[in-house]
């Protein structure tokens, strides 16, 4: 007589070789490929362009996605290509006047007790190097995603690559295509919420800012006499954006004189600076309803979107990417899917509240720029950061550590 428990696991060792299909080669793709892999399992990675785009997007890592980077592997090495910031500030320029955080507190509680300022094209190639190194991940450029379809059993997805349309099919696969997510609409999702009116300027220099602003620091949320918005220093460069004066156009934002007239506020006399890019970018508060139809997940900007202000997208997405791929292999090893929806549970509310509130509070703080306005604000966040305990509650919730262990203990 056949033993059932036999067919059993070779069922299981069978869905162990089968690899996931991840949509996505950006860094909430590559991370769910990289995880998967450091737990033995294999996945296929369709990635719509031909190579990583160098653009201008995150650049503030907080101290938890450190740790998950240094679980991955590539902790050590992305650390040296950036900048530590240690603590951060809000700064309103005119006066001085400034409340100080300081990551540090978080020591004992992080591994990394830091942010780290570094550009999110040079996490993507050094997660895609380990990956491939793992004998275990198929990273397939070129390869544009047009649709998904599935059946009890398994998801099939459509793509294009070199001018052909090819299918690939397997049990389970993980969206990660982004904001404009093809595999978002293909199972019916629809990003729920608003786009801010305006535009945001992000100007990248390498002007040294350091020599002309007295006590800048490396990461700095700023007000002055002309706008507010942010200052942070990379490795050789810094970044600085700006938001808009109410209903002010892009053209009006981009122009040379509020370029020179910002820089200008920041440093008195010193613009024109040398500028490497200057560019203008939407923003958004945006959510999918569910993370999971059937055997589709979705993880990063492909379920969430929010406000830059905190640096939290890419974070949070590479939070999703860790905690969906914890489920997914317990689930491919056995495990019932209704597992994945846990992830859901967990990671959801954490988008919703922790991510788009805070990131559309950290914003809106910021624009509420009347000199009288700014003081109160920042004696209110002065008060914040001289009692210990609220200046530890404040750094875990801005680092997002505390959304995480929030959707740890949801069950
Ligand atoms: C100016 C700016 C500053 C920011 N700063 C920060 C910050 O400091 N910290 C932070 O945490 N976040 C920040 N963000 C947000 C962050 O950039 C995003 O949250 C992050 O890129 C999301 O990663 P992702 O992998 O989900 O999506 P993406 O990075 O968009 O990657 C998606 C990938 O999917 C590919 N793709 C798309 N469609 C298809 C398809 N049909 N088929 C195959 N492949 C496809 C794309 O080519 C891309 O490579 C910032 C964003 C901006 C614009």
């Amino acid at each position: 007589m056949r033993d059932p428990n036999a067919r059993e696991s070779n069922t299981q060792v069978m869905s162990e070789r089968e690899p996931t299909i991840i949509v996505g080669a950006g860094p909430v793709g590559l991370v769910s490929a990289l995880r998967l892999a450091r737990m033995g399992l294999p996945s296929i990675v369709l990635e719509a362009a031909d190579t990583f785009p160098i653009d201008l997007r995150a650049s503030t890592f907080h101290p938890p996605t450190l740790d998950m980077l240094d679980d991955l592997g590539v902790g050590e090495t992305f650390v040296a290509m950036g900048e530590k910031a240690p603590f951060w500030q809000v700064l309103d320029v005119d006066t001085g006047h400034r409340a100080v955080f300081d990551v540090g507190v978080l020591a004992g509680e992080v591994r990394h007790p830091f942010r780290l300022q570094c550009e999110q094209y040079k996490l993507t190639p050094l997660l895609h190097e380990a990956a491939r190194a793992t004998g275990l991940v198929d990273v397939r450029f070129g390869a544009r995603a047009t649709g998904v379809r599935q059946d009890a059993d398994r998801v099939t997805v459509t793509f294009e690559q070199a001018g052909a349309t090819r299918e690939l099919s397997a049990p389970w696969l993980i969206g990660a295509d982004g904001a404009h997510s093809v595999v978002r609409r293909s199972i019916g999702l629809s990003l729920e919420g608003e786009t801010y009116p305006s535009v945001t300027v992000l100007i990248t220099t390498p002007f040294p800012l350091e020599r002309h602003l007295r006590d800048v620091a490396a990461a700095n949320y700023i007000y002055t006499s002309a706008r507010s918005g942010s200052i942070f220093k990379l490795p050789g460069e810094w970044r600085v954006t700006y938001y808009p004066h109410e209903g002010e156009s892009e053209d009006s934002m981009l122009s040379d004189a509020s370029v020179n007239e910002c820089l200008n506020a920041i440093a008195p006399g010193t613009a024109p600076w040398p500028l490497t890019e200057v560019r203008a970018y939407r923003i958004h508060k945006r959510i999918a309803p569910d993370y999971r139809v059937g055997r589709v997940t979705l993880a990063g900007d492909a379920a969430h979107l929010n406000a830059p202000t905190g640096g939290m997208g890419m974070n949070g997405g590479i939070h999703d990417a860790v905690n969906l791929t914890d489920k997914l292999s317990r689930v491919i090893r056995g495990d019932s899917p209704d597992l994945i929806d846990l992830y859901t549970r967990q990671r959801r509310p954490v988008a919703k509240n922790d991510m788009l509130a805070q990131s559309d509070g950290n914003r809106k703080r910021m624009e509420d720029r009347a000199p009288a306005r700014r003081r109160e604000i920042i004696d209110g966040l002065r008060a914040i950061a001289a009692d210990p305990v609220r200046h530890k509650a404040w750094v875990a919730k801005a680092s997002m550590l505390d959304g995480l262990r929030a959707g740890a203990a949801t069950t």
